[in-house]
């Protein structure tokens, strides 16, 4: 009876992001997806966004808000005061350096973002981490990070879904669940 049970309705105990069982049939994903989707995301998706509108422009804060909040998988708002204390962050490690402009060479000058060289550096880790199945921030504090055989089996699976296209690269994706 119980291989009834499995076999009927195979999808509400697998993880759409990793395709394996999940802990909590009642939960979206698995831990470890969560996790992955959550940690160090935010700096993920941030720099990507300012790198991505460099070409043609340098983002303000205000625009990156309005950029972040048009991104389907952010979630919850982004607000401008928790940016810009995200954006101090940012720049305190280095990852992005800031300038002021007056737009029409008059009025309150606005400051505009860029990413570093070292912050470039960091964004390809970080994609490359995100592409490859695993968690994002190249370095843990603390030993609830070690990846364990279950953990690399799940991002195994999850890099061959990216690769497959099976799913967009940030579907599963929640910076919104860390303190921004
Ligand atoms: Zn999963």
């Amino acid at each position: 009876m119980e291989a009834n049970v499995e076999t009927k309705k195979p999808d509400e105990n697998l993880c759409p992001s990793c395709g394996k069982v999940k802990q909590y049939p009642t939960k979206h994903l698995c831990f470890y997806c969560y996790r992955r989707g959550n940690m160090g995301t935010m700096k993920l998706i941030v720099l990507e966004h300012i790198k991505a509108a460099e070409d043609t422009k340098r983002l303000s804060t205000n625009e990156l808000v309005d950029v972040l909040n048009r991104f389907q998988y952010i979630g919850k708002k982004v607000n401008i005061h928790q940016m810009q204390n995200f954006i101090a962050k940012l720049r305190s490690y280095k990852l992005i350096t800031s300038a002021k402009r007056r737009p029409n060479g008059v009025g309150r000058p606005i400051t505009e973002h860029m990413v570093s060289k070292s912050g470039n550096r960091f964004l390809a880790k970080y994609k490359h981490n995100w592409m490859l199945g695993l968690l994002v921030p190249i370095k843990f504090k603390g030993k609830a990070q070690v990846m364990t055989q279950d953990h690399r089996d799940r991002a195994s699976s999850i890099r061959g879904k990216l690769m497959k296209h099976e799913y967009e690269i940030y579907t599963f994706i929640f910076p919104e669940r860390r303190k921004l």
